[in-house]
């Protein structure tokens, strides 16, 4: 019965690992914590109850664009739902209200003010079948989402004793855990925690690169993704300015995104992207929770992320709909001296140093960058994931004792008074003007490193940094300083390893990529045999052409209509009739009613 519903609303086979027993849990009127990753297929474990049960499931969320987001997607499946919210009008409002009291409305979404002034009025009208609290997370002080309203949700258990609570989120601390659990006063609940595992995201880390470097590599790496909506993360206002600027310079649609935006600004910006209008946001984290559209199919992050936590939550946003996609992360030495400079400064310094140098232990990884990422979590895994950089290229190591020693005694001979880029100067023989200034020219070890080139050492240092060979006095001028550790490679008495330096050569393009005007569809493994790759990358096209038509139409973002995992299947099938469009794994009665004809049509024109 409740896989029936699930065909008929969402048009799925079967229910992914856990989702079942919470769906049975909650019907069963107990609470519950759902702990699943971002794209994990949270969202269905109230929505089936919601049909599932009499009355109305409400459904707290933080943002207006979640909700909207949501009762978008959920009546584009003909599921009755509603969105109570301050930016509706008062007619609107009045309308919507009459629709729940009167038992019209299977999913009530609603803000923690709306639905804590709402308590004695419309929550008093209507049967409510359960609460679930969706961002869950949002209740703890700890992380950068707290909502001051969620942590007085605790209410609804009071209130309602005999209505089930579930909340929800992809957070998955165990400090958070417990807050939540706490706050909500959940009744003797079950925990559901699924893996974390997103094995549809690619994983690389590319270091050390500079300035022009950096943005050339993103410019090559979007050029592979042509016409793919991708999310660019930075660290500062300023870079995300500067850097959409650059890109539309090189014919990339992008836009800036973060905090300090107006609000109008920071809604077209969002609402450009959701409806395919522009290809890359640049963006701070301030760009974040609201996003669930379900074909980003990048995310790059430009400088190093804070924590392991957040940089897992911004790559989440990649690949929703399951289909594969790609993240980088870029980073650099600067990088690490400004956020450790953040880490210091803040109220949390102990935490966040730890929480940053996991962070970096991560990106200097040299073991399957996957495994830690899961190992973070708590979840242990037996096998190399094969679709990381580390998988891809092992890195190779040499003995790099001598090299290490010339930069160690670089730093002695400065009286450890020098910063990084001052030692990469000594090294290369460089008269900067740092070096000029010290008089370093006269040191033994100036130009001792000719023979290696400044970006190499620069890698090189970093590598030594990560490894503890220095550290960095951030209370004084970020002078570098021998540890105890690297006297003992300085005087010989161990040796180092060094990670050859792995030097991108870009990707030889496919032919297709070079027409400029016909973007290249995603990569998809494919298990079915098709008559010919070119021309099911031209059909998807054109499907996604007629799914903007009637997107636009209907003034909805594209993977709202269909999402683009269906659109691949779509043009792999090529079903004849409606009845075999509607067997396509996402599509449900209402959309098969609603678009069957029509792409069928459009897939018997395209064979002409
Ligand atoms: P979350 O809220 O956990 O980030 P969603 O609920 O938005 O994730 O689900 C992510 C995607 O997975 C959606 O496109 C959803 O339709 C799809 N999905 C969820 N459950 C299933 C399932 N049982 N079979 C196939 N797809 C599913
Ligand atoms: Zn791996």
């Amino acid at each position: 019965m409740l896989l029936d519903t699930l065909r008929r609303y969402f048009g799925y086979d079967a229910f992914r690992p856990q989702q079942e027993a919470i769906i049975r849990h909650v019907m069963a009127g107990g609470d519950c914590l759902v702990l699943m990753p971002t794209g994990g297929g949270k969202s269905l474990c109230y929505q089936i109850p919601a049909l599932e049960m009499e009355g109305t499931a409400v459904v707290v969320s933080p943002l207006i664009s979640l909700m909207k987001d949501q009762v978008e997607a959920l009546r584009a499946n003909g599921i009755a739902a509603v969105a109570l919210h301050s930016a509706l009008s008062a007619d609107e409002l009045a309308r919507q209200r009459r629709a729940c009291a009167e038992g019209r409305v299977k999913l009530l979404y609603l803000s923690p003010e709306t639905l804590l002034s709402e308590l004695p009025y419309l929550l008093r009208d209507i049967r409510v079948s359960l609460f679930a609290v969706d961002e869950a997370h949002c209740v703890s002080q700890w992380g950068h989402d707290f909502r001051p309203e969620y942590t007085k949700l605790g209410v609804l258990r009071r209130e309602f004793p005999g209505v089930p609570v579930m909340a929800l989120t992809a957070t998955a601390d165990k400090v958070t855990r417990q807050d939540i659990l706490a706050q909500l006063q959940l009744r003797d609940p079950a925990v559901f925690v699924s893996s974390f595992d997103r094995p549809n995201l690619s994983l690389d880390v590319k270091r050390g690169l500079k300035g022009r470097e950096k943005l050339s590599a993103l410019v090559d790496f979007i050029a592979q993704h042509p016409g793919q909506s991708g999310i660019v993360y930075c660290l500062a206002r300023k870079t995300t300015e500067k850097l959409a600027a650059d890109l539309r310079a090189k014919g990339i649609e992008a836009v800036p995104y973060h905090a300090g935006l107006g609000p109008t600004e920071r809604d077209l910006a969002q609402t450009d992207f959701l409806r395919d209008r522009v290809q890359v946001v640049v963006a701070t984290i301030a760009f974040g929770m609201g996003i669930d559209k379900s074909n980003v199919r990048w995310v790059v992050h430009y400088n190093l992320p804070k924590s392991i936590e957040s940089f897992y939550q911004e790559i989440g946003r990649a690949g929703r709909d399951g289909l594969p996609s790609d993240t980088l992360l870029l980073y650099n030495y600067s990088d690490i001296v400004q956020l450790t400079t953040f880490a210091r400064e803040s109220g949390q310094r102990e935490i966040n140093l730890e929480r940053l140098s996991r962070m970096q232990e991560y990106a200097e990884a040299d073991v399957c960058r996957r495994r830690i990422l899961l190992n973070y979590f708590g979840e242990v895994s037996s096998h190399d994931c094969g679709n990381c950089d580390v998988c891809h290229h092992p890195p190779q190591r040499f003995d790099g004792t001598v090299l290490a020693q010339k930069a160690l005694s670089a730093i002695v001979r400065t009286g450890e008074q020098a910063g990084f880029q001052c030692v990469v100067d000594i090294l290369t023989g460089r008269y900067s003007p740092a070096v000029r200034e010290q008089g370093y020219e006269r040191l033994r070890t100036f130009g001792a490193g000719r023979d290696v080139p400044g970006r190499d050492w620069q890698d090189y240092l970093l590598q030594m940094l990560q490894s503890g060979l220095f550290s960095i006095a951030y209370d004084e001028h970020n002078h570098l300083k021998v540890t105890p550790l690297g006297r003992s490679v300085l005087y010989g008495e161990r040796t180092f390893q060094l990670a050859v330096i792995r030097r991108e050569t870009p990707k030889p393009k496919p032919e297709r990529s070079r027409k400029k005007s016909v973007p290249v569809a995603p990569r998809i493994p494919l298990s079915e045999p098709v008559a010919d790759e070119t021309d099911k990358d031209d059909l998807f096209q054109h499907l996604r052409a007629l799914r903007r038509r009637l997107a636009d139409a209907q003034g909805l973002p594209p993977y709202i209509v269909l999402s683009d995992k269906v659109l691949r299947q779509l043009a792999l099938v090529r079903p004849a009739t409606v009845e075999a469009f509607g067997l396509i794994s996402g599509i449900g009665e209402f959309k098969q009613k609603k678009y069957g004809k029509l792409f069928v049509d459009a897939i018997k024109e395209f064979r002409g």
